[in-house]
């Protein structure tokens, strides 16, 4: 049954610091597992255009819903859970990319999927990748890796760039800060690495949490280890999503840390560097 609030969110979005809540909530459950099973509809926090830091040149962003790890520092919490996004049919997602498609072209840009965390809907994702490949469209997801063993290798040809999310190596410190575990993604990371997939990986920097100099040494060991990441982003924390905790109820507990210093971030992009990687 339509509900009127998800009719009349756009799927378009100023950027995905927008809050939107329950937007599939009327969505039978039934529905949502015959959903993620077939891969017919998704569940879309929002579409983003211009977007210049989510992978090369200008990009449309599809922002999914839906995540299972709880990240302290996740500035989309809204994203968490699948029914608050818009439930969107592979077709109007295809043809919302549709218009964009002559200027990504233009602009060397392309698709990526973000979140959330895109693989919670691998289906509806790889349903989306084939119909921009189709258009001609560059591929790209942004993933925190933990479902990656749900992308056959099949899949993996139709995505031509991963954005992998390292949150921190120790698998303590991880768990503490995700509450999942980390060896998931690391696994992911070497089996791409085995098909020489080119990877980009984004690691957030927050002061007191992921900012152990030597933690982030064996992050870039791995990563250098690889030989197939293109480029590391070290990515300084911030606090743009912090409004989202409050209003959605949820204890934050980063209210007092500061963006990391200039000095900071590129003292970590040298440690990257050092092992032989393309950071900033
Ligand atoms: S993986 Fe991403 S979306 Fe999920 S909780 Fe962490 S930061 Fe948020």
């Amino acid at each position: 049954m339509p509900d009127p609030a998800a009719e009349q969110t756009p799927l378009a979005a100023k950027s995905p610091y927008d809050l939107r809540v329950s937007l599939g909530a009327h969505v039978p459950e039934t529905d949502v597992r015959t959903a993620l099973a077939t891969g017919d509809m998704g569940f879309v926090h929002s579409f983003t255009t211009g977007s210049a830091v989510d992978g090369p040149g200008v990009r449309v962003v599809v922002w999914t819903s839906g995540c299972m790890w709880r990240c302290q520092y996740c500035h989309n919490p809204d994203t968490w859970t699948m029914t608050n996004g818009i439930p969107v049919t592979v077709a109007r997602a295809t043809e919302e990319l549709r218009k964009y498609r002559s200027g990504l072209q233009i602009m060397s840009g392309g698709l990526t999927i973000s979140g959330g965390e895109p693989l919670m809907q691998h289906r509806f994702v790889m349903k989306l990748f084939t119909a921009a490949r189709a258009m001609g469209i560059h591929t790209t997801i942004e993933t925190n890796g933990y479902y990656g063993d749900r992308l056959t290798d099949q899949d993996l040809e139709v995505i031509d760039l991963v954005m992998l999310g390292i949150k921190t190596w120790d698998p303590e410190r991880h768990r503490h800060l995700t509450r999942m575990d980390v060896e998931p993604t690391l696994a992911f990371a070497r089996r791409l690495a085995a098909q020489r997939r080119k990877i980009w990986i984004r690691f957030v920097l927050v002061p007191g949490l992921t900012d152990d100099l030597d933690d982030i040494a064996n992050i870039a060991r791995f990563a250098g280890g690889l030989g197939n990441v293109e480029r590391v982003e070290v990515l300084p924390f911030h606090q743009l999503g912090s409004f989202k905790w409050e209003r959605l109820g949820l204890p934050y507990t980063l209210t007092a840390v500061q963006p990391p210093t200039p000095e900071l971030t590129e003292r970590v992009c040298g440690i990257f560097r050092s092992e032989g990687l393309t950071a900033y």
